[in-house]
């Protein structure tokens, strides 16, 4: 169970660098990834070995960076059920729909994959302290698992992130600031204190490893899948760290054989009020444009920028794949939707995703018999602000209605 990381790449430019070193972003500015010793990996691993291991994402070592056992920083994250949704797929006339649902991991959300793997490779790295900018959740993830692993942590997000992530990282043990702006802005102070103060950026994609954690989204579907590709993967896209994870792992899945040479189409969803990739795709650009003045309530999904626009649009074109903006209205109508067909709350993000698959069915970009997968980026419980309900509230003599 040895990693097989040989090196980072950039992205970009293809120019290589030491991973055994602290690293950031490669010197043209693009994001750096991991690279494996796939050949080392086939003779080492095959599918039968992997599924005789814990059921966690560490029984992907060979294709993660982190080196010794040892240091790897762990809350039991890793194979979340990916669960049919007969009913809610029949409505949206797919009745081929299943959800990855990552609102089963710690902390709530997917962000606990990377939080696990880039805290696990800071400490193999000797790091003691890092900051990162976030929406909420990534902030949530970090801290928890930085608590885990005994590092200091800053994180920065925006005053109008989801309040619950605020708790998660001031339990943690973390330094938390709110900032009156968005991601980026948190960004760029994160940025001038890292110079300022020596610590390490763990900021989505400057740092090389979290999408590492991310990629085990699609290793996951793919094992529980049998070895075998969907038609269709559905992401709720911000930055664009997740989609990109899993089309890696679909592509060193190939690469090691471990499937045939089919890839599914991947499908980016965004918020309407934020939807800088969709814009792109649309318009054959090979890079987003910032979007100006980005706002929706499936906060994960308020990237204005993202650093890996130009990856995410790649896999997109590579793979037949599409865009699609949903507005803040129909993400909640897909939340409302789920969980009272298929008791599933899954967040706004999710909802988004799910509408995505509704809207693609209408247009017939989707056929009736393709097998969709929508990731559910985490649990609906993290947004309480967003659930509005109203149920009649009683004295304790008083008798319950008749049943309509
Ligand atoms: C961060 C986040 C996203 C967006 O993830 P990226 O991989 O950065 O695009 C989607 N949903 C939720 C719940 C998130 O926390
Ligand atoms: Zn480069």
């Amino acid at each position: 169970m040895h990693s097989a990381l040989t090196g980072l790449a950039c992205s970009r430019c293809a120019e290589r660098y030491d991973a055994d070193r602290v690293q950031g972003l490669c010197r043209c500015g693009s994001p750096l990834l991991a690279r494996y010793d796939l050949a080392a990996v086939r003779s080492a691993v095959d599918p039968a070995r992997i599924a005789s291991r814990p059921p966690d994402l560490w029984r992907y070592a060979e294709l993660l960076p982190v080196r010794a056992a040892a240091h790897r920083v762990s809350l039991g994250e890793g194979m979340t059920p990916l669960l049919p949704l007969p009913r809610l797929g029949a409505r949206y006339g797919v009745p081929g729909l299943l959800v990855k649902d990552e609102g089963a991991l710690p902390t709530g959300s997917f962000k606990a994959r990377g939080a696990a793997v880039g805290v696990s490779r800071a400490r193999e790295l000797g790091i003691r302290a890092l900051a990162l900018p976030t929406n909420g959740n990534a902030g949530g993830a970090w801290a928890s698992y930085a608590a885990r692993a005994g590092l200091a942590a800053t994180v920065v997000m925006p005053v109008d992130a989801p309040p619950i992530t605020r708790a998660e990282c001031v339990l943690a043990g973390a330094d938390l600031y709110l900032v009156r702006g968005v991601i980026a802005d948190a960004g760029r102070m994160v940025h001038r204190a890292a110079v300022a103060h020596g610590w390490f950026e763990a900021a989505t994609l400057k740092e090389p490893y979290r999408v590492e954690g991310k990629k085990t989204m699609g290793l996951e579907l793919i094992e529980q899948l049998g070895w075998r590709v969907p038609d269709v993967i559905v992401y709720p896209t911000g930055g664009g760290v997740g989609l990109i994870g899993i089309a890696k792992a679909l592509a060193e899945l190939r690469e090691l054989g471990w499937i045939d040479d089919r890839l599914p189409r991947l499908v980016v969803a965004q918020a309407a009020g934020c939807a800088p990739i969709v814009t792109a795709f649309a318009a054959g650009a090979e890079d987003a444009a910032p979007w100006p003045d980005p706002h929706t309530v499936a906060y994960g999904l308020n990237v204005a920028a993202p650093l890996g626009a130009r990856q995410v649009l790649a896999a997109l074109r590579d793979t037949d794949g599409t865009a699609v903006a949903v507005t803040d209205a129909d993400a909640l109508a897909a939340q409302a939707d789920c969980a009272r067909a298929e008791g599933l709350l899954v967040c706004p993000e999710g909802g988004a995703a799910l509408d995505a698959v509704r809207q693609l069915r209408a247009t017939g970009w989707l056929n009736p018999d393709d097998e969709v997968v929508v990731l559910n980026t985490g649990t609906g419980l993290k947004y309480p602000e967003v659930l509005c309900i109203d149920p009649p509230v009683l004295n304790p003599d008083d008798d319950l209605p008749a049943p309509p």
